[in-house]
């Protein structure tokens, strides 16, 4: 998908391309394989400078902070964690006191109890079992990740490593006022996780959809309620914006959240079948699904089925 008033900005980073996508909002889109984790942003709107989550590797969240630096010569006044997942959390500490971390209440009730159990596993983690498979790993792109999964686990396991929290919680929704223009955050508690929050600036149709949004991908259903994530999009479609970023994946339209309907709606149908029928679901495939997401590639849609296959048997 590409959109005529968006701008791709020749910011040199290894981690993500950056766009300019209205008067306020930029974002950096995650290259492929490149170890950023989720996409980011910024948004300017004069009086303050808000930042859109912060990758899972440091050294991406530190070319972010730059990219706003360059293109704003602002320092940043907030940031904004979409949710709990490392992936969009883990450069938050590199970010002066003074700018202050937003999030949903339960976010950060899922950061101090989730996030923390995971850093903590992490830490205790034999590292050799991964060092060995990624020794004995021929495929490029699968020694790509493996690598950048150890480079985060390192991260974690240095001394100097620790997450700042968010500072500044709401339950349902909040209101940044710029001089001539608003930023809106909203939260939901089932869809991708209990606690997912979106960016929207009204004045230019943008939406910051963080991982409600996998744009053309399987959307990781595990840490949350796929049934209530259908419900949810409904509910972002009444919003009029032209370009969302997504927390995965490229620049989207209101046609990517359709996509990613019509996925979860066939998953869970496929899934419910193959149980009622006494069958194995771990065998459905790419192509059990309708052709427009046979072209998906993730190992998320195997995780997809064992999550759905027990969630399914339990509700
Ligand atoms: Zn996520």
């Amino acid at each position: 998908m590409s959109f005529d008033f968006v701008k791709k900005l020749d910011f040199e980073s290894e981690f993500f391309e950056l766009y300019k996508l209205s008067e306020s909002s930029y974002a950096a889109i995650s290259k492929e394989n490149s170890g950023m984790g989720g996409n980011a942003g910024f948004i300017d709107i004069e009086d303050y400078l808000i930042i859109v989550d912060t990758t899972i590797n440091t050294k991406a969240a530190e070319d972010l902070k730059k990219a706003a630096s360059q293109y704003t010569h602002k320092e940043p006044n907030f940031i904004v964690i979409t949710h709990y997942h490392m992936d969009h959390l883990m450069g938050t500490s590199l970010f002066d006191i003074s700018t202050q971390i937003m999030t949903s209440d339960r976010t950060l009730k899922n950061i101090q109890t989730e996030g923390k159990k995971r850093i903590e596993e992490f830490k205790k983690m034999d590292l050799k079992e991964m060092e060995d498979s990624l020794a004995a790993e021929k495929d490029e792109e699968k020694r790509k990740e493996i690598e950048n999964d150890l480079k985060f686990i390192k991260t974690v396991r240095s001394d100097d490593f620790f997450l700042r929290e968010p500072n500044l919680t709401f339950k349902e929704g909040c209101v940044i006022y710029g001089k001539n223009k608003s930023v809106q955050l909203l939260t939901f508690n089932k869809a991708h996780t209990n606690g997912d929050v979106i960016i929207f600036i009204p004045e230019e149709k943008v939406l910051f959809a963080g991982d409600l949004l996998f744009a053309r991908s399987d959307p990781w259903l595990g840490s949350g309620d796929p049934e209530g994530w259908l419900s949810v999009i409904e509910e972002l479609l009444t919003l009029d914006f032209k370009v969302t970023v997504p927390g995965h994946g490229k620049l989207a339209s209101k046609e990517e959240f359709s996509l990613q309907s019509q996925y979860i709606k066939e998953i869970i149908e496929l899934v419910k079948k193959k149980i009622d029928a006494g069958e194995d679901p771990t065998q459905i495939g790419r192509e059990d699904f309708s052709k427009e997401l046979q072209s998906w590639k993730s190992p998320v849609l195997e995780w997809n089925i064992n999550f759905l296959a027990e969630f399914l048997k339990k509700s």
